[in-house]
């Protein structure tokens, strides 16, 4: 617990952006204007601390904006916070407000800055979980997940129709560069044959089989889900072997890119960032410092920072025969 009570706050949003911070930023103004805290809105994350691109907020700077993608703070990735002298800039930035305590939303890269920097200079750091990958450890949902999930889910549904219509086998790429969860939860909702994630080791012998006997049966209409980071190199490369071992299949692929980032937050993420927005002033009130806010089992729960790093999840055995027999 930290000794001195917090009086001027200031929010950030850090790394990779998601649906969903907009909603966690204005949590974060209204609850720390409730407690009479002075609150500021920090532009382009530890750029716009170095830069001193720092504006005062109010209730009304964050009306109207629960309901939209992205972030009115802007978000970046700033080479020179990794260095002492641009966290001293930083720092003597925030000083010169007063401010002394900081929310960041981001992920685990935005937490390992956060508690580089509050080491060096006794401000504390609450982080707040926000990205579309949901692979942060102390957290069950991290922000920007259930809407990217979502989007996937839609587009996929789309692709399907087509696909059906024309007897193709789709390739369609999510995102995901270390986590499977946005191909795994939207592959099984979508009925996909086959779910291509990092955590796993592809077989892709094992996936050629499986199509062949697929097409013997007469079930022409597939859809196989891969995470960008699936270890056999992405949607382009599993269908470029596709092709050249099995060359009668028609096969397309899609590639559904950044509209998985971007879009109007789901009600899920904008009630668990409003939650956890709340909580993280709420921690810095009780003297909390370098720590996450997340959800656990449905209830807040705190990490200290340096634990909430990118979990690599073991996806269970149990998952994958699920894909398999509803695939089938
Ligand atoms: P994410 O938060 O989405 O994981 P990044 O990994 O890009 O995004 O991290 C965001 C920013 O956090 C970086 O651009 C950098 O400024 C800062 N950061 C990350 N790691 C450190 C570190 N070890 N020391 C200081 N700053 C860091």
């Amino acid at each position: 617990m930290h000794s001195k009570k917090v009086t001027k706050i200031g929010v950030l949003t850090s790394g990779g952006d998601s649906p969903g911070m907009n909603a966690c930023i204005r949590a974060v103004v209204r609850t720390g204007l409730y407690h009479k805290l002075e609150v500021f809105g920090i532009v382009r994350g530890y750029s716009g601390m170095i830069d001193d691109d720092i504006q005062s907020m109010n209730s009304r700077s964050v009306a109207n904006i629960i309901q939209r993608g992205g972030t009115i703070l802007k978000t970046a990735r700033s080479k020179e916070f990794l260095t002492h002298e641009g966290r001293r800039k930083a720092y003597d930035n925030l000083k010169k407000r007063g401010i002394d305590g900081l929310v960041i939303i981001g992920g685990d890269g935005s937490f390992r800055g956060a508690q580089v920097f509050s080491n060096e200079f006794d401000i504390p750091c609450i982080g707040v979980p926000g990205t579309i990958d949901k692979d942060i450890a102390g957290s069950d949902f991290t922000i920007g997940f259930d809407t990217a999930v979502n989007t996937a889910v839609q587009a996929i549904d789309k692709i399907r129709d087509t696909a059906d219509a024309h007897d193709r086998l789709f390739i369609i790429e999510v995102m995901g560069r270390d986590a499977g969860y946005i191909a795994l939860h939207s592959g099984i909702s979508t009925g996909a044959e086959h779910i291509l994630i990092p955590e796993r080791r592809t077989d892709i012998e094992a996936l050629l089989r499986s199509l062949q006997e697929k097409e013997k049966r007469q079930k022409l209409v597939n859809l196989v889900v891969v995470a960008e980071g699936d270890d056999f190199g992405g949607g382009n490369e599993v269908s470029r072997i596709i092709k050249e071992r099995l060359p009668n299949v028609d096969i397309r692929v899609a590639i559904l890119g950044h509209i998985q980032r971007g879009g109007s937050p789901t009600c899920l993420d904008r009630v668990l960032a409003s939650r956890m927005g709340y909580s993280a002033v709420e921690a810095l009130i009780e003297g909390r410092h370098n720590v996450m806010v997340g959800i656990v089992n449905n209830r807040m729960h705190y990490t200290p920072l340096d634990k909430a790093v990118k979990a690599t999840q073991k996806i269970s055995e149990e998952w994958m025969k699920i894909v398999k027999i509803l695939a089938s």
